[in-house]
C-alpha cells in the first residue's frame, strides 16, 4: 500500500463508494479521480475514531472523495462498531473536518454530549420534524386551530344531547 499517495488537499464534499456508479468519476463534476491514503473520521457506538486508509478516491478537480467504506468498517478494531463516516481528519483545518455534504445532501454535525458520540445528519431530514423547512403559514395555522375548536364544540353538543 505504500505506492498509494496520501491526500494532503481540501475536501468537503463525501460520497459513499456502495452510490456512485464509477469511482473513477467525480460525481460531482465528473472529473477524474485517484486513490489515495487519509486519515477518516467516522462515527462509532462511542467516540469517533480515525483511521488512516487507502480507502479515498480523490477529485483531481474538487473537493470531492468517494470513499470506501467496507474498507474502513473492516478495518476498525477494539470494541468499535462502524457506524458511518464523518470526515477527514487534516492538522490544517481549512482543508479537513466533516463534510459539508454527503452522498450529494446537506449535513449538519450532530454531537452527542451525554454519550460523547458524533454523527452526520442530513439537514433535510433534521428539517421536518423540527419544522424549519416547512413553516405552516399563519393562515394555515389559524385554520388547525380553527379546526380543533370545532371539533371539541361539537363533542360538546353531542354530550348535550345525551
Ligand atoms: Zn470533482
Amino acid at each position: 500500500m505504500s505506492d498509494v499517495p496520501a491526500h494532503n488537499d481540501k475536501v468537503e464534499h463525501g460520497y459513499s463508494l456502495a452510490k456512485v456508479v464509477n469511482s473513477a468519476k467525480c460525481p460531482r463534476c465528473s472529473g477524474p479521480t485517484e486513490l489515495r491514503y487519509a486519515e477518516f473520521i467516522y462515527a462509532t457506538q462511542k467516540s469517533p475514531r480515525v483511521m488512516a486508509a487507502p480507502a479515498g478516491y480523490f477529485c483531481a478537480r474538487c473537493p470531492t472523495v468517494i470513499i470506501d467504506e467496507d474498507l474502513l468498517r473492516q478495518g476498525v478494531t477494539g470494541n468499535f462498531v462502524y457506524h458511518s463516516v464523518i470526515g477527514i481528519e487534516c492538522e490544517d483545518k481549512e482543508k479537513g473536518g466533516p463534510f459539508k455534504t454527503w452522498n450529494g445532501r446537506e449535513t449538519v454535525v450532530y454531537i452527542d454530549e451525554v454519550e460523547n458520540t458524533m454523527r452526520l445528519l442530513m439537514k433535510d431530514e433534521l428539517a421536518r420534524p423540527l419544522g424549519h423547512a416547512s413553516t405552516p403559514s399563519t393562515q394555515k395555522s389559524q385554520k388547525a386551530a380553527r379546526r380543533r375548536e370545532i371539533a371539541r364544540q361539537s363533542r360538546k353538543q353531542n354530550r348535550r344531547k345525551r
